[in-house]
């Protein structure tokens, strides 16, 4: 079942994902070559105990860690570990935080030094991707809708997309009714409805869609080895339209990025602040 937010209860969603946003623009700065993500993880639990809020993932499911950080070919859920990250590398990093009574989660994929031109496609294909979801994401649409919209949008690039995890509804509890795959059909599945909460992710591979678990119960990467993309916002259905709970404009401020799809969307769409 949907559980439907009041624009009060959404106001403070947004503070819950604007959390997640400042801590990933705090670790954009520091995600650089040598950095291990279990000092990357042990930043985030601080940053967000700094600002009044916990951390969404520990102890969520038995998650160990504030951070999850997924390396190359890791999908999601990469546990931090003491291997330094080194350049050409890629990490995903997905952080939650809980205030208010409300989850934030969101995702970004930052680039160590000099990436592959392959990969940094990938990278770019992805984040796009996921403003192709969001649009998709309104009034009249369905679940399907939005999965479509990704799927088509990576497919076409030859790349594969991840069927065994998927976005989700978002609220008191991290995961809510509806489940958001990444892939669907046209007008299939759950419809929107005025005051939904989800989060948007799409898990993009380089090659194969197919993945496999490494034996440490969580981290997920890729059958064939080659990389993989996990971008995620936060997003409330409002007057029939997409709205953007969380930004990168903080990780965008620390690399120097000022333009990008973010920005386009929102001057796309109209009563968006
Ligand atoms: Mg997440
Ligand atoms: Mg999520």
């Amino acid at each position: 079942m949907i559980i439907v937010k009041t624009k009060e209860e959404i106001e403070l969603m947004r503070q819950s994902a604007l959390v997640v946003s400042k801590t990933l623009g705090m670790l954009a700065k520091e995600t650089k070559e040598g950095v291990t993500t279990q000092q990357l993880d042990k930043l985030a639990e601080d940053f967000i105990r700094a600002q009044g809020a916990l951390p969404g993932f520990l102890g969520l499911y038995d998650c160990p860690s504030t951070l999850l950080c997924s390396v190359n070919e890791a999908v999601v859920h990469g546990l931090p570990t003491d291997i330094p990250l080194k350049d050409g590398d890629i990490v995903s990093i997905d952080c939650g935080a809980l205030m208010n009574g409300f989850y934030g989660d969101h995702a970004y994929t930052f680039e160590i030094g000099n990436v592959a031109p392959e990969t940094k496609k990938l990278v770019q294909i992805t984040k796009e991707s996921l403003y192709e979801g969001i649009r998709a994401f309104k009034l009249g649409n369905r679940v399907g809708d939005v999965g479509y919209a990704i799927q088509n949008y990576c497919e076409a690039q030859g790349y594969g997309v991840v069927r065994e995890l998927v976005g989700h509804g978002l609220g008191r509890k991290m995961h809510e009714d509806p489940e958001m795959p990444n892939y669907g059909r046209r007008g299939r599945g759950k419809k929107f409805i005025d005051g939904m909460v989800v989060a948007i992710e799409p898990m993009i591979n380089g090659g194969t869609h197919k993945v496999r678990q490494l034996k440490d119960g969580w981290t997920i990467v890729t059958q064939d080895g080659k990389p993989s993309v996990h971008f995620e916002h936060d997003i409330a259905l409002i007057d029939g339209k997409p709205e953007i709970l969380s930004t990168f404009d903080y990780v965008h401020e620390a690399l120097g990025i000022t333009s990008d799809e973010e920005l386009e969307f929102k001057n796309h769409v109209p009563n968006l602040n």
